[in-house]
């Protein structure tokens, strides 16, 4: 059942620039597309940002009642250093440089994805195709924009004639990014007048290889590799079908990604693919937008450790989401060291009110306007997160709920003035809010998440002291004792091994 008690699911579509209804084409389900990294560097937080945002989006789609088959490839062939078709592989140059093999250089950053994913306890997509997995399908898609006219080989390497799209189909291409075709001609004007293209705006979809090319496969056009743009467009197709409800990524993959992506869908199959886009902004350094290339990036593990330069001290990978969720997606937010210590105290303060609220008791029976405000608050985060998932406005209904809590707390107050079944609902509707759709896990002090890793960590480090006991190196089992006693945990070794605990 698809929750609708609140109204409908707008979300902003960034083909018509409005907020639409949000209709699936199947009734139920929904198809959701979204970019995924290119691997050939570990992802910065600006990263993690786009995929945290797309994280939230799926998991509310869950949390509303629908069946979501959600697809983030992995972008492990065809990005060149310029986003288009120009200059090395991002992935290849990489290799060389690190003197690997590119997909070592793959293995070492989809793990490390993966990792930081799990860090921000982000859900993983139902299917994560890879680019390289997925050359026959890619092959086979330029073989139909050949038959449909809509391409042309030069040397080896198959280009998308965009002029016979733009006959073809007046007005679509650029819809998009909202680019005139004359500001396309621009940007994408060859200074080196070196290209094999027709026009300045035709893109490869097919990239004929130098024999000494470390990634190359055999095609009807002798071997080469697909271009960037190809991948999504045969992968978002071959398991969401010709037209799917979601396509997403950040606001940078617009154009050219996105607009090329449109007029390859339309050249292969004469569909459009997609029916709502949704861009993410940009995180944003100094107001400087983070990327790979610019030197400005923050790693999530230099957060997590507090190694990074802008941080005075490490955070919890939940600070981080919490801090994600303060800012609307569409909205650009810039990574402060101020930013993080106010995510803390933020973060804090509301998981300190779920457990209040776990702990206090109503004895109404009546319905008073403490009622009425329960009710208001619990319609108004709905409202928020059905208002283009604005995750900071329904932080800040469920931190109006939270002052209501603490009176209730304090005595301010009174149980009586509250309905059992209000506040049983209270405690339902933000364990499910907080915990299921913002996907926040309690890591404070005294939560049973934190003293679980605390007991996985300790185990780990008796284990190590054990060990260099065993090895008679008795400095390091001293100087581990030395330090937890400094952190503030007593170990005290017995007979049948050794045990620890915090001291009061
Ligand atoms: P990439 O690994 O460069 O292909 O990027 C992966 C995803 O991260 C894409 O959806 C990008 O749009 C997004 N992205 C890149 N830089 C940023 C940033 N500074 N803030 C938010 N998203 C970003
Ligand atoms: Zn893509």
């Amino acid at each position: 059942m698809i929750h609708s008690e609140y109204g409908p699911l707008m979300v902003h579509n960034s083909l018509t620039r409005q907020k639409e209804v949000f209709t699936p084409l199947v009734e139920g389900q929904v198809g959701m597309y979204v970019c995924g990294p290119t691997v050939y560097k570990s992802a910065h937080i600006g990263n993690a940002r786009t995929f945290v945002s797309f994280d939230i989006i799926y998991r509310y789609l869950l949390h509303l009642g629908y069946r979501v088959r959600y697809v983030r490839n992995i972008t492990d062939v065809g990005h060149l250093t310029d986003d288009g078709d120009q200059g090395e592989d991002k992935l290849l140059k990489q290799a060389i440089e690190e003197k690997k093999q590119p997909m070592e250089i793959v293995q070492m950053a989809t793990l490390d994805f993966h990792d930081v994913m799990k860090s921000l306890n982000a859900l993983p997509p139902s299917i994560e195709p890879t680019a390289t997995g997925h050359i026959i399908e890619q092959i086979r898609m330029v073989s139909q924009i050949l038959e449909r006219g809509y391409a042309y080989e030069v040397n080896g390497s198959i280009y998308f004639d965009t002029q016979k799209y733009i006959k073809d189909h007046p007005n679509q291409y650029g819809a998009l990014s909202g680019k005139k075709t004359d500001d396309l001609l621009e940007e994408t004007r060859d200074l080196n007048n070196q290209s094999d293209k027709k026009h300045p705006t035709d893109f490869a979809l097919w990239i004929s290889a130098p024999k000494e090319h470390l990634m190359q496969w055999e095609s009807p056009w002798g071997m080469g590799y697909p271009g960037w743009h190809l991948e999504c467009s045969a992968m978002s197709t071959k398991y969401l079908g010709k037209t799917f409800d979601i396509h997403g990524g950040g606001l940078d993959l617009l154009f050219p990604h996105h607009e090329n992506e449109i007029a390859q869908n339309v050249g292969c199959c004469g569909t459009n693919p997609v029916r709502y886009w949704i861009h993410t902004n940009m995180l944003t350094v100094n107001g400087t937008k983070m990327s790979k290339s610019l030197n400005n990036s923050v790693s999530p593990a230099e957060l997590f450790t507090g190694e990074g330069s802008i941080m005075s001290k490490a955070f919890n990978p939940m600070i981080v989401r919490f801090l994600m969720l303060q800012s609307h997606y569409r909205s650009t937010f810039d990574l402060s060291d101020d930013a993080l210590l106010a995510a803390e105290k933020g973060y804090n303060r509301l998981m300190q009110g779920l457990k209040t609220l776990e702990q206090i008791q109503a004895t109404g029976t009546g319905q008073t306007e403490h009622d009425d405000r329960i009710t208001n608050g619990i319609e108004s985060i709905y409202g928020h997160l059905n208002d283009d998932f604005s995750t900071p406005q329904a932080l800040a209904s469920i931190f109006d709920l939270i002052t209501m809590i603490n009176s209730l707390n304090d005595g301010h107050i009174s149980s009586a003035e509250v309905n059992t079944n209000s506040l049983e609902e209270l405690r339902k509707v933000l364990a499910a809010i907080i915990h299921d759709v913002f996907g926040l896990i309690d890591v404070t002090a005294g939560a049973s998440g934190s003293g679980q890793s605390l007991d996985a960590v300790m185990e780990l480090v008796l284990e190590l002291r054990q060990q260099a006991r065993a090895d008679r190196n008795f400095a390091t089992a001293d100087l581990i004792r030395a330090k937890l006693t400094e952190a503030g945990i007593t170990i005290k070794d017995g007979k049948d091994g050794s045990s620890w605990s915090v001291q009061s």
